[in-house]
C-alpha cells in the first residue's frame, strides 16, 4: 500500500479527474487551470480536453460567413 492517502484531501482539491465530453477521455482539471478559470469568470467546469478545448475555440474562431474552400 502506498502513501498516496497520506495527501488525498490536498490532492482531491488540486486535481480533478474529468471525462471529455468531445473524445470521452479522461483528462486533468488541475489546480492551475481551475485558477484561470476562476479568473476569466467561467463558473462551469471544463468540459473538453486541452487538445479538444483547443480544436473547438479554433472552430469558434472559423466560423465565419465566407464559406470553407474545401
Ligand atoms: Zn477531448
Amino acid at each position: 500500500m502506498d502513501r498516496k492517502v497520506l495527501s488525498h484531501q490536498a490532492v482531491d482539491r488540486a486535481l480533478r479527474i474529468l471525462i471529455c465530453t468531445d473524445c470521452h477521455e479522461e483528462f486533468v482539471f488541475t489546480a492551475e487551470a481551475q485558477a484561470y478559470f476562476a479568473e476569466k469568470g467561467y463558473v462551469d467546469d471544463l468540459k473538453r480536453c486541452k487538445s479538444c478545448h483547443a480544436a473547438h475555440k479554433q472552430a469558434e474562431r472559423c466560423h465565419v460567413p465566407s464559406r470553407p474552400s474545401a
